[in-house]
């Protein structure tokens, strides 16, 4: 215990992270207070999940990591120690029934994020976490031998006021990321552990619309396609691929699928490569079966103008755009169509393909992509291996995963481990 104001554990940031590592930190015996700038604890989380929450995804270890690329095998220590069946059993034990959804996607059978949000609450309230709302940390205070001293607090709602140092005897950073600002998430925690040597990794909008320059695809506004194959092209190379639902939007595409792919899109953006994304518009048939299937279309409807037979294979609102973009006259007949005309429509619905200019912008991302460096935590206690005493959880660190709970499962397995090291080192002496 901290001799000068009996604080052990101070976990900076209200969200899902900062409130599961409080109450963990507490749970293992720590006398813990958690610091939220806002007036409100958790406000990201209740909008999660189109505010009913997939907290977590029932897939097995193996295959839940693989949805967070290649960094996703720095939690397999977190998920070995607290996983989605302890995060379920941990909510029911607080009265949150869970149900599975399509996708193993898990919500609260009561689809309503506020009951995560209240559980998690009288978590850390039970164990007897002390919550100060409106207060804003400014830094991590570090000794000279690199060894946490606390944070620093602004002293009154009024920034102006100055700071003040709470010392405790371990600090979790569990600030959040970028995204949707508005919910408190702004990136301070970033600025403070690069100014106690962190390198952040950049940060980048992930689960985020992509925006094109093609006015052609602007035209296609309101347009869902479903069980489509996205790709997306550096140059000529393929850069990834997805299966699933898009959607065409004023600004460009977005949907599922586009999600997914977006953090990968982001970071070849910011690199300067140039990004194409091309749609199979029939995935479940090879250009040889597509090229038969056009054929028989065109000998059954031989008198038909070629715009009115497309209305057979695509969505009405997609016909015109697709026509033009074929370079054949609408109202060409059929049996007029040559073999080369139709290899290059089946040309271009295994590969509708358009410019990505950029991505939306990270205030209306889902995550972050990027963040502290997996490098400088310990992911065996999510310990910094720069200051000792200082731990990390959630999106603050360069961790990120696709839709389906995978962001919140990270965030709390990370929380649960910083939260009991973090009792560990702040109750011994
Ligand atoms: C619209 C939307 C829907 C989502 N839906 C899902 C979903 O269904 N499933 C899923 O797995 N993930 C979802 N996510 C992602 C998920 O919400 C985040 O990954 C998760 O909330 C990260 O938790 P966190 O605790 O790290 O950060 P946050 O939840 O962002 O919490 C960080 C907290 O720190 C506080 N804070 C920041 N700076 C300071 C400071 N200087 N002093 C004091 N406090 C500070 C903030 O006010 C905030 O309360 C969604 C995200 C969004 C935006």
């Amino acid at each position: 215990m901290n001799k000068d104001n009996g604080i052990d554990v101070i976990v900076v940031g209200g969200g899902a992270s900062g409130l599961f590592a409080a109450g963990s930190a507490a749970a293992a015996g720590a006398r813990v207070v958690l610091i939220e700038k806002g007036e409100r604890l958790a406000r990201k989380l209740l909008i999660t999940g189109k505010g009913r929450c997939n907290l977590t995804n029932a897939e097995c270890l193996e295959e839940f990591i693989t949805n967070y690329g290649d960094n996703g095998k720095f939690l397999y220590r977190a998920f070995h120690e607290f996983f989605n069946n302890d995060l379920i059993e941990f909510f029911k034990s607080y009265g949150v029934e869970t149900k599975v959804e399509r996708g193993g996607r898990v919500f609260p059978v009561s689809d309503r994020a506020e009951t995560i949000v209240s559980a998690l609450e009288r978590y850390a309230r039970d164990n007897g976490v002390e919550i100060w709302l409106s207060t804003r940390v400014s830094a991590v205070a570090v000794d000279e031998k690199g060894r946490i001293r606390g944070v620093k607090v602004f002293a009154a709602q009024n920034d102006a006021a100055g700071v003040k140092l709470i010392k405790s005897r371990a600090v979790i950073l569990a600030t959040g990321g970028l995204s949707y600002p508005v919910t408190g998430s702004t990136g301070d925690g970033y600025a403070m552990a690069r100014k106690v040597g962190h390198s952040i990794e950049p940060l980048l909008p992930a689960l985020v619309g992509l925006e094109t320059s093609d006015s052609f695809v602007k035209r296609l506004q309101g347009l869902t396609l479903k069980n489509v194959r996205v790709t997306v092209f550096s140059g000529a190379k393929e850069a990834a691929s997805g299966f699933g639902e898009m959607l065409f939007t004023h600004f460009g595409v977005s949907g599922p699928v586009v999600l997914r792919l977006s953090g990968e899109v982001a970071a070849r953006i910011y690199k300067n490569e140039k990004m194409e994304m091309s749609v199979d518009l029939k995935p479940a048939l090879g250009n040889e079966q597509l090229h038969a299937r056009l054929m028989r279309e065109f000998d059954a409807h031989g008198l038909k103008s070629f715009y009115n037979v497309v209305k057979l294979l695509l969505p009405a609102s997609m016909v015109p755009v697709f026509v033009e973009r074929s370079g054949l006259p609408a109202e060409r007949q059929c049996c007029r169509i040559t073999r080369k005309e139709r290899e290059n429509v089946v040309r271009l619905l295994k590969d509708f393909r358009f410019h990505i200019s950029r991505t939306r912008p990270i205030e209306e991302a889902i995550v972050t992509r990027g963040g502290v460096n997996l490098r400088q935590i310990n992911p065996r206690t999510m310990e910094s291996l720069i200051v000792k005493g200082l731990y990390l959880c959630g999106e603050v660190i360069d961790i990120d995963g696709v839709t389906g709970g995978y962001n919140l499962q990270a965030a709390f397995s990370g929380a649960r481990l910083a939260g009991v090291s973090a009792a560990q080192k702040g109750g011994s002496s």
